[in-house]
């Protein structure tokens, strides 16, 4: 069966109805679903590294390569803001802490956030293979553009190099789509674990919250990002949400941008026409610095526990909001629940009682997936915005609904 098939939906939903808390089937769920996500994980290293080198070292001018950096990192850093930007809007006006009643005892432990300069220092790596084997994704864009550019200038070695690299990538490529073909199945079973482990009972009394996070996400996906795509790019945004129904089916059940990565890339590549040189920088990037959507509950985040506690946020306090957001989602992956660390480091930012994450902490997980859809919707979404800016942008792949 391959991923385009609908019957995805079905073995999802058998997914779900066969979700019993307790049951020895659970024990299935785990290992499928974790087999699954490492079959991804374990591609991403590999098809960043060489899927860039070879988008760079293939540039006919390499100096396009500092202007589709400073497009692309403009682009994520300004749909974050106005992410950002609208979840504190939204807060302020629909208050949904106003009136919340805290339980007496709450305690949360906070996680080690990096420190702005520290994530600047961390991007330049002292030991690539290191690098590789952590799989520091930062380190690794920037060393591939180096490893890339240094190919474009190294005559007839620098030749031989990129042909085993385009060789490389070629066989990547096929084991992405051995990975995707098993993709319904492996969805099937992080579906099934999600509904045999989750808790819902909290939704009573976090509601109000939890729905706002949610309208504002949605808002952003249908307005935001069609705008830009629209008035930056002139294209229709409406096939852009067509062809990324998959990717998003993964990304919401994975909960992941970075093990999404593969997916994405391949969905930019093949289903929207982003050419090889912009989707193998733009892509990875953005699963690594973009994050409209754990910006947006961040931002509903902030505003509600401040009105838990009692708390009015100045305007500075609210610039400070929107700073800290967008920079935290600079040094940190797409992985699960790191929106809440990040969320730490906002509320330490602003003195406000970083406890109060264990308010929210119980009806994360729902959020943590819907908000993983949009932030990989971000990605694709300046992909598609940078390609058309640069010519590189195959509209006839994009505008092809039958991918
Ligand atoms: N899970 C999200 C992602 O991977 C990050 C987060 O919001 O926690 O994109």
């Amino acid at each position: 069966m391959s991923y385009d098939d609908s019957g995805d939906l079905i073995l999802t939903a058998l997914g779900i109805s066969f979700s019993f808390k307790g049951f020895f089937v659970e024990g299935i769920f785990e290992l499928g679903g974790t087999i699954f996500i490492n079959s991804l994980r374990m591609l991403v290293v590999p098809l960043v590294f060489v899927s860039l080198v070879c988008g760079v070292s293939g540039l006919s001018d390499p100096s396009k390569m500092g202007r589709l950096g400073g497009k692309s990192v403009l682009l994520y850093i300004l749909t974050t803001g106005i992410a950002i930007t609208i979840a504190l809007i939204a807060a302020l006006i629909i208050k949904p802490g106003v009136g919340f009643q805290r339980p007496e005892e709450i305690s949360y432990v906070v996680n080690e956030a990096p420190g702005l300069v520290e994530v600047v220092i961390n991007m330049f790596t002292s030991n690539p293979i290191a690098s590789l084997a952590e799989g520091n994704m930062l380190q690794i864009i920037i060393f591939s553009i180096v490893f890339g550019i240094a190919i474009t200038k190294a005559g007839d070695s620098g030749k031989k190099i990129q042909n085993a690299f385009e060789a490389a990538n070629e066989v990547i490529m096929q084991i992405v789509n051995i990975v995707m073909n098993l993709a319904p199945y492996g969805v099937f079973f992080l579906m099934a674990r999600l509904g045999a482990t989750i808790d819902l009972g909290d939704l009573t009394y976090i509601g109000k919250y939890f729905f706002l996070v949610l309208a504002v996400l949605v808002l952003h996906a249908v307005v935001t990002f069609p705008i830009l795509l629209a008035t930056l790019a002139r294209l229709n945004p409406f096939i852009l949400f067509y062809k990324m129904r998959e990717l998003a089916v993964f990304a919401f059940s994975s909960s992941s941008s970075a093990a999404t990565l593969p997916i994405t890339m391949a969905t930019a590549r093949s289903k929207l026409g982003v050419k090889k040189s912009v989707a193998s920088f733009t892509i990875p990037l953005g699963a690594t610095i973009n994050m409209d959507g754990t910006a947006i509950m961040q931002g509903v985040a902030t505003v509600f526990i401040a009105q838990a506690y009692g708390i009015d946020l100045t305007t500075s306090q609210l610039l400070m909001v929107v700073l800290t957001a967008t920079l935290a989602s600079i040094g940190t992956a797409g992985v699960p629940g790191v929106g809440l660390i990040m969320l730490a480091m906002v509320l330490q930012q602003v003195g406000l009682p970083v406890e109060g994450i264990a308010l929210i902490i119980g009806i994360d997980r729902l959020l943590d997936m819907t908000r993983t859809v949009v932030n990989v919707t971000g990605d694709c979404t300046v992909a598609c915005i940078v390609a058309k800016s640069e010519n590189e942008l195959d509209e006839s792949v994009y505008n092809d609904r039958s991918l």
